[in-house]
């Protein structure tokens, strides 16, 4: 027996951005979320999180989470707080990381508004945070567990399975059936999608055919480039020891500075950089890098080869800093050394004092090893600013400031080419979102012309039904990929 309704899809986030990744798919009657993302960056975009959820929250039978970033994740808080009673599924590391990001962001959240009203600079009187360490705590306690590779089944008309992405720790793309009998179609979500090869995770998987194909498009339009992110990391940590200052790098506390251990150790195992002291200071990377190595299943076979031998998330002269005194304590130390530290734009975190104590001194090195973001204090840095405020104070830049833009965990475009290669068929629609509007269309233009695919890019807020003729979509035209 088919369904007399095809299910829908609607595009309720990171619809021409990046951010805000939520897709509702109703079927038979009920309504299920895929994702539930913060909306981050400029002003109008961060305006959305404070608009009411555009479905009931309510009637949401639960939501499928595909990773722990706060673009897809970080709007859970909220939806509970609008009602919804469901459960949250997600891989069982995504579990550990889902709650020291959620718990981070609100804890941040709190104290700007905290500061916003003791110093009275918000329009808004009081002005109060998104959401709380109590709100974080009652999504937390939604969230139910599905292993990788195991197909669960919610309710007659849906089932899904989580199949590793390679992207973070735990993330995972979707592949989901919805319906029942001869209208049943896949639908598979990609979440974000990593790149092969990468250390310490294993690559994505290979998914072989889907009905509708739910795909980012974050780097679209462009490639990393042939740089290994191993080799640049020694150029500068060589450059940083042979002016013998500090080398703070700022970076998130996950993905990114497991990745900058990573290298460091084996650098220092090959020989190509000085065993220099490493101070890891950050609470949350802390947190993040044990989640890491915790997780021996999610291991590529490189990282259980050196967890046979040690631990390969650390250095020969390795410290991780605890408190916020011993972080102080760095400031009076000589170098050289290197300091990875929070948060990976410089906008927060223990990086902030590091950088006022040493941007002055040019034998310092700031290397930035992440993308910085426009209205950062990291792409200030980054775009040879003279001096920076923070703390209160305007620092002059004496450091030499040093980027590195190889690193990424996300596939580039012809990374989602090869990823695309393993369908035995096209889907009928392939969806792009998570992507800038150019990034997005120039995904399209290639899927088109290399695998002749259908490929459309759906507005903010569009609606499709998704059968088997699939004419529904209006195609949409170059341009309106903004929403
Ligand atoms: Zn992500």
């Amino acid at each position: 027996m088919s369904d007399p309704q095809p299910p829908r899809l609607a595009f309720l986030g990171a619809a021409g951005t990046v951010t805000g990744s939520r897709h509702l798919v109703e079927v038979g009657g009920r309504a299920v979320l895929f994702d539930c993302g913060l909306f981050q960056g400029l002003k109008a975009l961060r305006r959305m999180n404070w608009q009411p959820f555009p479905y009931e929250a309510g009637r949401i039978a639960g939501v499928v989470l595909s990773h722990a970033h706060l673009d897809h994740s970080g709007w859970l808080p909220r939806l509970v707080k609008e009602g919804f009673r469901g459960p949250i599924w997600c891989t069982p590391p995504t579990r550990d990381l889902l709650r020291l990001l959620l718990l981070d962001a609100a804890a941040i959240q709190e104290e700007e508004a905290a500061h916003a009203n003791r110093h009275r600079w918000s329009r808004h009187d009081p002005a109060l945070p998104l959401f709380t360490r109590e709100d974080a705590e009652r999504a937390l306690d939604r969230v139910e567990v599905v292993r990788f590779d195991h197909l669960e089944e919610p309710f007659p008309g849906l089932s899904f399975r989580y199949a590793r992405a390679g992207h973070i720790l735990g993330a995972a793309l979707v592949e989901a059936w919805l319906g029942s009998g001869s209208g049943q179609v896949k639908l598979v979500f990609t979440g974000d999608l990593g790149r092969y090869g990468l250390p310490i995770l294993r690559d994505p998987v290979t998914v072989a055919e889907a009905d509708h194909l739910l795909l980012e498009s974050t780097y679209g339009d462009r490639d990393h480039g042939d740089e290994d992110p191993g080799d640049a990391l020694a150029r500068e940590v060589r450059a940083a020891a042979a002016r013998g200052g500090m080398l703070l790098i700022p970076a998130f506390a996950v993905g990114r500075t497991q990745e900058v251990l990573w290298h460091l150790r084996e650098l220092e195992e090959q020989r190509r950089i000085p065993k220099l002291p490493v101070f890891l200071d950050s609470p949350m990377a802390r947190a993040a890098t044990q989640a890491y190595a915790a997780h021996a299943s999610e291991h590529d076979d490189e990282m259980r080869l050196a967890a046979r031998w040690g631990e390969p998330l650390s250095t020969a002269r390795f410290d991780v800093v605890e408190t916020r005194d011993e972080s102080r304590r760095i400031n009076g130390m000589k170098g050289p050394a290197i300091v990875v530290a929070g948060s990976g734009m410089a906008t927060g975190g223990r990086i902030l004092h590091h950088l006022r104590q040493r941007l002055p001194d040019p034998s310092c090195t700031v290397l930035f090893v992440g993308y910085q973001a426009a209205g950062t204090r990291g792409r200030l840095l980054v775009d040879g600013a003279a001096e920076v405020k923070m703390l209160g104070e305007v620092v002059p830049v004496r450091a030499r400031i040093a980027r590195i833009s190889s690193f990424s965990a996300h596939a580039d475009a012809s990374g989602l080419l090869r990823w695309l290669g393993g369908f035995v068929r096209p889907p009928r629609t392939t969806w792009l979102v998570h992507g800038e509007p150019e990034a997005s269309r120039a995904l399209r233009v290639r899927i088109e012309r290399e695998l002749g695919w259908r490929v459309r890019i759906p507005d903010l807020g569009d609606s499709v039904e998704l059968d088997g003729i699939v004419a529904e979509a209006e195609p949409a035209a170059p341009g309106r990929g903004a929403g």
